[in-house]
This record gives C-alpha cells, sequence and structure tokens, in this order.
C-alpha cells in the first residue's frame, strides 16, 4: 500500500487558451437541456397556477384542493431535481490511486504480462472484487487508479463515478451512488406532477374542445391550458416509462450500466451479482429509516466504494449484511474488503 507520503501521478494540465475557452463553451452547452426542463417546468407552474386556477376554475373549493395539491407536489418534485442535478457525485478514494513509483514501472512494462502482474498485486490490498473480462484488476488509464466495484468513467464529467448508473443530460450530472435515490424520486414525483396535472385539468381541457366546435375558444388562456394537457400527458409516458425500468433495476440491485453489461466476479459475469433480495435491495438505496424513504434526502446504504454481494444461503447474508455496514466517518473494516463470493460460499 502507499503513504501519504508518496508523489501522486497528475492529469497534464491543459493551458492552450483557444482549447480552454471550448472547454468553457462545453460546460455551458451542457447545461441547456436543464434550463430547457427548468422552462418547461416554470412555464407550467404558470399555465396551471394563473391560467387554470385563478383564471378558469370557478369553485373555490376546487381551486384551493387544485392549488394545495399541485403546491405540495411541486415542491418535492422540485427538491429532488435540484437535489440530482447539484449533488457532486464524489470520486474514487485516494487508495486506489497509483502510487507515483507504480506508475513508472506501469510505464516502463515491456508486456501485459508484467503489465496485469503489478496492477494484480497493488488491487490485491484493495477492496475490489469485479475484474475485467480476463481476470485482471480494473483499470483506469485516464485517472490512474484502480477502479473500486461499480465504479465506471464517466466520459462528460471526466472522471470515475461510484456506482454509476449513467451520465444524464437533463440532470447534466452523472446518476451515481450519492444521487441514485433522488434521481428516481425525481422520476416518481414527475409522473405524479404530470398525472396530477393531466387529471385535473381533462375536463376543461374537454370543455374547451366543445367550446372550440362552437366557436367560442377565445384568447391565449385556453391555449395554455389545451398545451398543458398534452405536455403532461407525453411526459407522464415517457417518465413512467424510465420510472418503471428504474424500480426493476432497484429490485435487482442493479445499475444500468450493470443491466446491460454484467460487473465480472472471480466467478464469471453475474447481473445478480449484488442482488440481496428484494427488501435489501430496495433499502440498499433507500435506507433504513422508512420515514426518510421518499424524502430526497440522502439514505442509501453503504459507502459507495464496497457493496455487499449475493451469497448462497440466508444465514451467510445476513451476516454479511451486518458485517459490511460502517459510517462515512469510520475506517471500513479491512476484512469487508476481501469477501468475495468464494469466501461466502466459505461461510
Ligand atoms: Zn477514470
Ligand atoms: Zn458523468
Amino acid at each position: 500500500m502507499m503513504t501519504s507520503m508518496e508523489p501522486r501521478v497528475s492529469h497534464p494540465r491543459n493551458t492552450n487558451p483557444i482549447r480552454q475557452s471550448c472547454q468553457h463553451c462545453f460546460l455551458l452547452v451542457k447545461w441547456i437541456p436543464v434550463v430547457f426542463i427548468m422552462s418547461i417546468i416554470a412555464w407550467s407552474y404558470y399555465a396551471y397556477v394563473y391560467e387554470l386556477c385563478i383564471l378558469t376554475v370557478n369553485s373555490v373549493l376546487d381551486q384551493i384542493i387544485y392549488l394545495a395539491g399541485y403546491h405540495l407536489i411541486f415542491v418535492i418534485f422540485m427538491w429532488s431535481y435540484i437535489k440530482t442535478i447539484f449533488t457532486d457525485v464524489g470520486g474514487v478514494p485516494p487508495e486506489f490511486k497509483l502510487p507515483q513509483s507504480l506508475y513508472d514501472r506501469l510505464n516502463e512494462a515491456d508486456s501485459e504480462g508484467t503489465t496485469r502482474q503489478l496492477l494484480d498485486s497493488f488491487a490485491r490490498n484493495l477492496p475490489v472484487s469485479n475484474t475485467t473480462m480476463n481476470g485482471a484488476a480494473r483499470y483506469c488509464e485516464k485517472c490512474y487508479h484502480v477502479k473500486p466495484d461499480r465504479t465506471h468513467h464517466c466520459s462528460v464529467c471526466r472522471k470515475c463515478v461510484p456506482k454509476m448508473d449513467h451520465h444524464c443530460p437533463w440532470v447534466n450530472n452523472c446518476v451515481a451512488f450519492k444521487n441514485y435515490k433522488f434521481f428516481v424520486l425525481f422520476l416518481g414525483y414527475g409522473l405524479i406532477y404530470c398525472i396530477f396535472i393531466s387529471l385535473t385539468s381533462l375536463q376543461y381541457f374537454v370543455a374547451f374542445w366543445k367550446f372550440t366546435s362552437q366557436g367560442h375558444l377565445e384568447g391565449m388562456g385556453k391555449f395554455h391550458i389545451l398545451f398543458l394537457f398534452f405536455v403532461a400527458v407525453m411526459f407522464a409516458i415517457s417518465l413512467g416509462s424510465l420510472f418503471s425500468y428504474h424500480c426493476y433495476l432497484i429490485t435487482k440491485n442493479r445499475s444500468t450500466l450493470e443491466s446491460f453489461r454484467a460487473p465480472i466476479f472471480h466467478s464469471g459475469p453475474d447481473k445478480d451479482g449484488f442482488s440481496l433480495g428484494r427488501y435489501n435491495n430496495f433499502q440498499e438505496v433507500f435506507g433504513d429509516n422508512k420515514a426518510l424513504w421518499f424524502l430526497p434526502i440522502f439514505t442509501s446504504l453503504g459507502d459507495g466504494v464496497t457493496f455487499p454481494q449475493r451469497c448462497l444461503d440466508e444465514d451467510s447474508q445476513q451476516l454479511l449484511a451486518s458485517n459490511q455496514r460502517w459510517s462515512d466517518t469510520e475506517s471500513p473494516p479491512p476484512e469487508r474488503h476481501q469477501v468475495t463470493e468464494l469466501d461466502v460460499r466459505i461461510l
């Protein structure tokens, strides 16, 4: 293991001003989808609250019910969205980074076998059990470190991200260990938001079409409400399918990337290698405090670097689940790192 005194391998700094300004432009461009979504949400707020509830709905009781329900959903929906966007998805702990001496030896290695040997001997002291297809340690050539289990390099964020699910342009952030719960809640509350708008505006939508046939449709306000209904239904369909897919992934404790390419263990590829049973899988993302399950507050279990793995019998699974947790402030117990499927069988 390296010590903190050892030199770190650093990325070469880019000082080319043209390239730097291009990078700044790219950073701005990446916010366009977020601005687009925010604009639609802002417009939907105006159309629903002002055009529908204040100008169109006649009954005061209906107005109160619609506005109260709408604002309740709106607040938690926006809260989830903002948390998904602005949560720092973190990086790989420093102990995974190659010390300078090893990096130099790696560069001087004259064969693939030597490279693999050097990386494997370094990874042996790390809490990893996932490997490459040929059984070697997973190494990121861009970040110069061994990848922890379920960690992947994001080419947009330009770093390795723990338990990366996918990079989402609509939130301009990676969806990963630290914000996956927020992302799923964002999808869920977004779906409820669209369904609520669709259902409460349906009768006015139908009424306006009737008026149209009689030639009574007047003013832009009615177009706002017609368009609001269409947009809400359209988004409800797309959010519904995405939300269902992620609910399925949660029950399997599988990331989107893992559903396309199974993680490889010492025993071979296994899409369900991290599956601990439906309820435990749900708790991995939503935590064990039921009061906080549906609030966009971080409650996911674990540290995003090591994960409990599927085992063959329930007793060893419970033993592992109790052994394999530690708080964010505590150092991980070294024996947890070494737990592999082979060890589970021994247990
Ligand atoms: Zn990387
Ligand atoms: Zn990313």
